[in-house]
C-alpha cells in the first residue's frame, strides 16, 4: 500500500517511535497520546479495517491481544488497567484505514459507553 501513511512506518520510509516490530506484528508510540502511554498495534499486512478482516487472520488479530497485554506489563500498566479501543469506520472516528489497536493507560479514564 503504497499511500499508507502505517505502511510507511512498517518500510521505515517515516520516522516513528517503535517499541515492538517482527515479520507480522508492529507496534509504536502514537503522535498525539491523549494518555501517558498511547500505543498503537497492528498488522504488518495491510488490512483497512475491522469490515477487511478475513477468516484467515484470525491467529493475528489474536496476536494483537496477546502482544498488547506484553506491552502493558513493559509500561507498567498491567494492574492498573488500560483500555483497547479499535475504530472502525466513519461514525467511529477511524483517520488511519490500516487497522490498528490503541493502547491506552496510565491515568484514569472516563468510561465511554454510557
Ligand atoms: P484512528 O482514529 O484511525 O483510530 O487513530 C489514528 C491514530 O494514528 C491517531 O491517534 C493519530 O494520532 C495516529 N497517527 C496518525 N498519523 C501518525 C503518524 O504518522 N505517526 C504516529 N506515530 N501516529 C500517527
Ligand atoms: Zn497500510
Amino acid at each position: 500500500m503504497d499511500k499508507c501513511i502505517f505502511c510507511k512506518i512498517i518500510r521505515g520510509e517515516i520516522p516513528a517511535s517503535i517499541v515492538y516490530k517482527n515479520e507480522e506484528i508492529i507496534a509504536f508510540r502514537d503522535i498525539h497520546p491523549v494518555a501517558p502511554t498511547h500505543l498503537l498495534i497492528l498488522p504488518a499486512k495491510h488490512i483497512a479495517s475491522v469490515n477487511d478482516v478475513l477468516p484467515e487472520d484470525e491467529l493475528l488479530m489474536g496476536r494483537l491481544f496477546t502482544l498488547a497485554k506484553k506491552l502493558a506489563g513493559q509500561e507498567g500498566i498491567l494492574e492498573s488497567g488500560y483500555r483497547l479501543i479499535v475504530n472502525t469506520g466513519t461514525h467511529a472516528g477511524q483517520v488511519v484505514f490500516h487497522l490498528h489497536m490503541h493502547l491506552m493507560g496510565g491515568r484514569r479514564m472516563r468510561h465511554p459507553i454510557g
